[in-house]
């Protein structure tokens, strides 16, 4: 009956068992080699990476009496009662965070170990600790008794307070790749004689993205009833979609095949699958086609820009909260905008304005007096596309200007620690932290607030919801601030002319945003805004 579960049991218990960490697992054996262990370490990484095993293994290891290679013996006494010793203790933060759990540990740790060489703090979970909690780790940090030793490891590192932070030695554990996944499957199954087929490993590898607990956890649950774990359990029990759907349906967007695309959309659909899925499965594939690309090895019809422009548009349509419409028609729409044919994207650029233009009638058809103003306002939106972009234009310009006018120090470092904190405020609406995470503040005023970010696209995106980040930060300023987003190379530019300006003797003076008003678009819902989409391509190709 001492059934442990596969992600323990297969827990690696010396260095050179430990997956897909290679170069920390270098650096931790060097220290060893070398003797040059210092008193605080933190791994960081996402769940299921093997944070807390290598430092179990690292504690073990520095413990051992009879070290070869950097390795423990595993024969020695500390290695035989590494499980039971008193030296290394283990703490979830996570369900001790109260300040109390640690003054305890304080007061211990000035103790000398019972056994090994040095007594072993292992603090899973690290940021989940009181500020009063971290204080008082913090001052055992800056004095360490000669002996101890503390492995913090968190999944959160932006919560971890900069004082700790500044006194560990830090290493990141990355996800697993494929590969790596695959390999450990492959070898799990053998060890306990699961029998299982080549594509449900692969799936299976999928489906945990990057996490090993994840993995093993999964084969737990599909190995319970002991029957071959095949695809199509995997897929009936977890709403997945296979690989090799993926692959087909690429091959048909890079050959251009409507129907074939319409009718692997319509399954999806028809089954409910989970899109969120299928979107990040899709997004990794095309991943790996950018990578072949650029190594020369691909021999299909994508290229790189075309891939591209399909990653940042799934990646927008997967960080969206709400989609009302059935979010298959929108990845539908996505794949086929990135046709690169004029004459086939118009086509079917036309063919999905009509699926749009569809339904939109079915829903003015239910009050046939309302069918008059949809018409009309399907008129609007299609000048209305055209629209957006100038008043984007002309805005992000106005507000340069007027940023540049009172550009005060004081402003910018004030607007710099707002950005600082906002990560860490729960009541921030997430698409707003997905914003700040990459952008930076460059300049600002007591009014205006000029930002950058370094991807193209999520400048774009920034520049589309200003209103939105005005209102969600006024209560962070105080006041009601606006912002404009630029690349970092149109920054500088900015920036070049800007200092010519004022070393030519001119000046900047405030311009009223009043002007714009005729130009600004209207908010329609979801469904309006991909026709207008669609329809506002068009119009760019036939110009
Ligand atoms: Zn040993």
């Amino acid at each position: 009956m001492d059934y442990k579960v596969l992600y323990r049991k297969y827990r690696p218990d010396c260095f050179k068992n430990i997956v897909g960490q290679d170069y920390t697992v270098h650096m931790l054996q060097n220290a060893i080699i070398h003797n040059k262990i210092a008193h605080s370490y933190l791994f960081t990484g996402p769940r299921g990476t093997g944070k807390t095993s290598t430092a179990k293994v690292f504690a073990k290891t520095i413990n051992c009496e009879n070290i070869v290679d950097g390795e423990a013996c595993g024969k020695c006494a500390a290695c035989l009662s590494f499980e039971q010793s008193p030296d290394i203790i283990e703490i979830d933060a996570a369900s001790n965070n109260g300040v109390d759990d640690i003054r305890e540990l304080i007061n211990n740790v000035k103790i000398a170990p019972t056994e090994g060489k040095y007594k072993i703090y292992i603090i899973d979970e690290v940021h989940m600790m009181t500020p009063s909690a971290f204080n008082a780790l913090l001052l055992t940090l800056e004095e360490p008794p000669a002996h101890a030793i503390f492995i913090m490891a968190t999944t959160n590192v932006e919560s971890v307070p900069i004082t700790i932070l500044s006194r560990c030695q830090r290493f990141s554990f990355r996800k697993f790749t494929i590969d790596d996944l695959v390999k450990q499957i492959h070898y799990v199954c053998e060890q306990e004689k699961i029998s299982i087929t080549e594509d449900a490993i692969q799936e299976i590898a999928y489906l945990s993205e990057g996490g090993m607990r994840d993995a093993l956890s999964l084969l737990d649950q599909l190995s319970a009833n002991g029957t071959e774990i095949t695809l199509d359990s995997i897929l009936s029990n977890y709403g997945s979609i296979s690989l090799k759907f993926i692959h087909d349906l690429l091959s048909s967007v890079a050959n251009q095949d409507v129907s074939a695309i319409h009718k692997a959309m319509s399954e999806l659909q028809a089954t409910s699958s989970d899109y969120k899925i299928f979107i990040k499965k899709l997004i990794q594939e095309l991943s790996s086609i950018a990578v072949q690309i650029s190594s020369g090895s691909y021999t299909g019809n994508f290229t790189y820009s075309q891939i591209e422009e399909i990653i940042f548009k799934l990646n927008d349509c997967l960080n969206k909260v709400n989609i009302n419409i059935s979010p298959f028609l929108l990845i539908e729409i996505i794949l086929l905008s990135s046709f690169t044919n004029v004459e086939d994207k118009k086509q079917n650029v036309d063919n999905y304005a009509l699926n749009v233009d569809k339904i939109l009638t079915e829903k003015a058809e239910k009050n046939k007096k309302e069918e008059k103003i949809v018409e009309s306002e399907h008129k609007t939106k299609v000048e209305n596309a055209i629209n957006e972009g100038e008043y984007l234009n002309k805005l992000v310009q106005i507000r340069v200007n007027n940023c540049f006018v009172n550009a005060k120090k004081d402003d910018l470092l004030k607007a710099k620690d707002v950005w600082k904190n906002v990560l860490n405020d729960d009541s921030i609406e997430p698409n707003i932290k997905s914003f700040i995470l990459d952008s930076s503040v460059v300049a600002a005023s007591s009014d205006y607030c000029i930002i950058t970010s370094k991807l193209e696209s999520m400048v774009h995106l920034i520049n589309k919801n200003l209103d939105f980040l005005t209102d969600e930060l006024t209560n962070k300023f105080s006041h009601p601030v606006y912002f404009v987003a630029l690349s970092e190379n149109d920054w500088k530019k900015e920036k070049q002319t800007y200092a010519q300006t004022i070393k030519n003797g001119g000046s900047y003076r405030l311009i009223s945003e009043e002007e714009l008003s005729s130009l600004k678009p209207k908010v329609y819902s979801e469904i309006e805004e991909i026709a207008q989409k669609v329809f506002n391509r068009d119009k760019i190709e036939m110009v």
